[in-house]
This record gives C-alpha cells, sequence and structure tokens, in this order.
C-alpha cells in the first residue's frame, strides 16, 4: 500500500490504546507508518516500552518530543509539561515531523481527547494547528519544506463512544 500514516499521541501507550489496530493494519499492508508522542522523556520507562509498542507495531523508532505529562512529573524530569510551553512551539515542533515524514495521513484524538485528558485535548488543537501550518512556506521556515498531508489537509481524528468516555 501507497501510504503514510502519522499519528500524534500524548503519552507512550497510547499509540497501542487509540491506534494500535490501525497501524498493525497500515504496516501490515506496507504502509509507512510512524508516531509522534508528546509526553515522557528519553531514559523512562515507557518511553522504553514505547519503542518496544512501536517495534511491534511496525511504527519505527520513537519521536519523542520530551514534554511533561500533565500529572506525572517524573515523565521528563526538568522539562516542562505539554500544557505550559507556549502553543506556537509545540505545533512547531510537530510541524517539523510533518515535514520530515510526509505523510498522506495524520491521525490523533478528537476534540475531547477520547475521553478529556487535559494532554489528549492538548494534543488534539496542536496536530489540528500543526497540519495546517506545516503547508505554509512562511510559517515555521527552520522547521523543513512545507508538506500538506493529502487527506484534505485535515487531520483524521479517533474517538470513543460517549458510554465508554462515561465510564473513565
Ligand atoms: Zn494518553
Amino acid at each position: 500500500m501507497d501510504l503514510r500514516l502519522l499519528c500524534v499521541h500524548a503519552h507512550p501507550d497510547d499509540e497501542a490504546i487509540w491506534t494500535g489496530g490501525t497501524l498493525a493494519r497500515y504496516a501490515d499492508e506496507g504502509a509507512a507508518t510512524a508516531v509522534v508522542t508528546c509526553s515522557w522523556a528519553e531514559g523512562t520507562r515507557r518511553a522504553e516500552e514505547l519503542r518496544h509498542s512501536l517495534d511491534i507495531l511496525g511504527a519505527g523508532e520513537p519521536r519523542l518530543l520530551g514534554y511533561a505529562d500533565a500529572r506525572k512529573p517524573e515523565s521528563a524530569p526538568g522539562n516542562p509539561r505539554l500544557l505550559d510551553v507556549p502553543l506556537d512551539e509545540a505545533v512547531g515542533r510537530v510541524v517539523e515531523h510533518i515535514r520530515q515524514f510526509r505523510p498522506d495521513v495524520v491521525l490523533t484524538y478528537d476534540g475531547y481527547g477520547s475521553y478529556g485528558h487535559p494532554d489528549h485535548v492538548h494534543v488534539h488543537r496542536v496536530t489540528m494547528a500543526a497540519v495546517e501550518a506545516a503547508g505554509y512556506d512562511q510559517l515555521y521556515r527552520d522547521a523543513g519544506a512545507p508538506w500538506r498531508p493529502r487527506a484534505s489537509g485535515r487531520p483524521c481524528t479517533h474517538t470513543s463512544p460517549r458510554s465508554a468516555a462515561a465510564r473513565r
């Protein structure tokens, strides 16, 4: 399959919990897949688990932004929480990965972050802005050549039934 799929997630585990089936299926069909994970830093146990997970899913090397999880300062000692960095900074980091990987499709959380986790909700916002910005050569000039995913230039979102979100 001639397709490149990029998932943007908040935490290690999310690639498997929310998009594991999608990533595995597309990789199995020959698509190129990759995952950006916005929180948790290299050297943490969960970052190592992410590496194993991506290996199983066929999604390449981790692409960690290294910000701290909103609720777990130990996720990235000394680094700011994703929620606390300027939006423009986080968007620019994701733009860089979009321009480097050049996906046809970008997949992230829906506007409710699947069940309302503040990092998930924020990653939705960051990804929506990043996909739009990645196509403009006037924006984030140091983040690589412009690239616009062909799937209408908008990210796809995964979602959960309201009944499942309500149980959390
Ligand atoms: Zn998560």
